[in-house]
């Protein structure tokens, strides 16, 4: 078939995560002949991280890209057709659903299952890029256990960097915690949670400079915005907790959302305000965001599009 032409599939997914994945698997096994288009990064967020030792069913743990592989062969096997290409375009106002791809191929879609997933946000330091992945990372449930024992430092104020930092605390000898302000945004629980944990040092009003070593992360550079003090401090592991964006651009106007972008589904469901279409894994979750749990979601919002297509007698 020409790349332009227009398709038109019962049930379309969007993203190649462990929730896309998922979904496919359970969409593909109900008969729905899924599509699925992998998006900018094949295999989502889990491609950028080291090993997972926290996903059910691999005892001796497994990498990140490794496991996404799995969930891809696992997916097309039963009968996805899984598809390079980014979604760019949608016009949710009538069935069937239309969704461009790359600007150019249309697909008509009675379900459309969204699991676009979040990235994270970086500081945008040269060295932080240089050793994502040695010693940086954005994610200490998947990566603090290689620092055991270790010092390591954390950036960001929010619930997210508090909660990772009492986290890494049980783990690591020290956590040193960089606070751009001279108060933290987290909620006031959390806040006190870390002001009483002996091992996490705060450094208010600090910005991070740079992080020092050539092929792994060996100290971090920063400063003190009211005095103007730098530091070097030697660490293991530099840990980005300044938030993650939700990849819904291209549905706003569309779904309801809250006020950072997040696809709000309806309680125990995938549903989303507009029937037929789904949300599944960290698109529609800013609390939990793990792979296992965005599988979870995938499988929810399979069963919820083959739900409403019995329903609605489309076949
Ligand atoms: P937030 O947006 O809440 O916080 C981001 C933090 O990073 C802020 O403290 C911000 O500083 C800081 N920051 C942003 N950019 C930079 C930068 N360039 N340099 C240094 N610091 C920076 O994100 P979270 O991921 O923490 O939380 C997202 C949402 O999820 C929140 O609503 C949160 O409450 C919720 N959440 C809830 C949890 C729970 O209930 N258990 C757990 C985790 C998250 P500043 O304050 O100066 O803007």
């Amino acid at each position: 078939m020409e790349k332009s032409a227009t398709e038109r599939v019962q049930c379309l997914i969007i993203g190649s995560g462990p929730a896309g994945y998922t979904a496919a698997i359970y969409a593909a096994r109900a008969n729905l002949k899924p599509l699925l288009y992998q998006g900018i990064q094949p295999g989502g967020q889990l491609t950028i991280t080291t090993e997972v030792e926290n996903y059910p069913g691999y005892p001796d743990g497994v990498q990140g890209p490794e496991m996404m592989i799995h969930f891809e062969k696992q997916a097309a096997r039963m009968g996805t057709d899984i598809r390079f290409g980014l979604a760019t375009k949608v016009d949710f106002s009538q069935q069937p659903y239309k969704v461009w791809i790359d600007d150019e191929k249309l697909i008509e879609a009675y379900t459309v299952i969204i699991a676009t997933g979040a990235s994270a946000k970086w500081l945008g330091l040269p060295s932080e890029q240089r050793l994502n992945g040695f010693g940086v990372s954005a994610c200490a449930v998947c990566d603090g256990f290689f620092f055991k024992g270790k010092e390591v430092a954390i950036v960001g104020a929010g619930d997210t960097a508090a909660e990772e930092a009492l986290y890494l605390s049980k783990l690591c000898s020290t956590v040193h915690m960089f606070v751009r302000r001279n108060e933290m945004r987290a909620s006031k629980i959390m806040q006190e949670r870390v002001q009483r944990t002996l091992n996490i040092k705060i450094y208010w009003n600090t910005e991070t400079l740079e992080i020092v070593g050539e092929s792994k992360t060996e100290a971090v550079k920063i400063k003190n915005n009211k005095t103007g003090e730098e530091q070097t401090i030697p660490i293991s592991g530099f840990f980005v907790a300044i938030g993650h964006e939700p990849n819904s651009a291209i549905f706003k106007g569309w779904l309801d959302m809250d006020e950072a972008g997040y696809i709000q589904t309806k309680p125990g469901t995938s549903k989303t305000n507009i029937e037929g279409i789904f949300a599944a894994g960290d698109v529609q979750d800013k609390i939990y965001r793990q792979a296992v749990t965005a599988a979870g979601s995938g499988c929810m919002a399979a069963l919820d599009a083959e739900r409403y297509l019995g329903e609605k007698g489309i076949h």
